[in-house]
């Protein structure tokens, strides 16, 4: 992920030591809803013959890869979020040193 924003020169860290908890968080929620609407359909839509070992192998690497996968988006999500409850300062751009 780029330090910051090509265009408006916004950085993408804020500064704060603990800025991206809530990227965490969202990220953790969003890859459980997504995991657990995967393993969901899978059985809705094999029931009552469903391959449970199969499932089961699906599952491990669903939860591993999902969260891996939507990282980068929570954490502009989570930027989004924040910059609607703390606009931006001068504080928040990147200098360029020409
Ligand atoms: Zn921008």
């Amino acid at each position: 992920m780029r330090p910051a924003c090509p265009h408006c020169q916004l950085l993408l860290d804020r500064g704060s030591r603990d800025f991206f908890i809530g990227a965490y968080l969202i990220n953790l929620i969003i890859a459980e809803v997504l995991f657990a609407t995967l393993v969901g359909s899978i059985v809705y839509a094999t029931w009552p013959a469903v391959t449970w070992d199969a499932l089961q192998y699906i599952a491990v690497v669903a939860i591993i890869v999902a969260p891996l996968t939507t990282y980068p988006f929570t954490k502009t999500l989570w930027l989004a979020f924040d910059l609607s409850f703390s606009p931006p300062t001068a504080r928040d751009r990147a200098t360029t040193t020409t």
